[in-house]
């Protein structure tokens, strides 16, 4: 089964030009608390007879979507 994958190919830059880091944004990543639907219902109706009172998701805070913010700072490798 194919899925759409959003990659970061890290790959430090020749100089460096920003001390803070290098950042990327990664938009439209459904939240996978309430897989997008921006609510979750809240808990109460053990055997789920009722239709289930929603909460407004808050993970993504009711937008059903999330960014990836990813910040890429270079610096020597002293672990060898
Ligand atoms: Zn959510």
């Amino acid at each position: 089964m194919s899925r759409k994958e959003q990659v970061l190919i890290i790959t430090p830059p020749m100089f460096e030009k920003d001390l803070n880091g290098e950042h990327f944004r990664f938009l439209d990543i459904i939240c996978p608390t309430c897989n997008g639907a921006g609510e979750v219902p809240q808990h109460g109706d053990f055997f789920g007879l009722e239709p289930a009172d929603m909460d407004i998701c808050q993970r993504c805070n009711g937008a059903g979507l999330l960014i990836a913010d990813v910040v890429v700072r270079w610096k020597p490798d002293e672990t060898v």
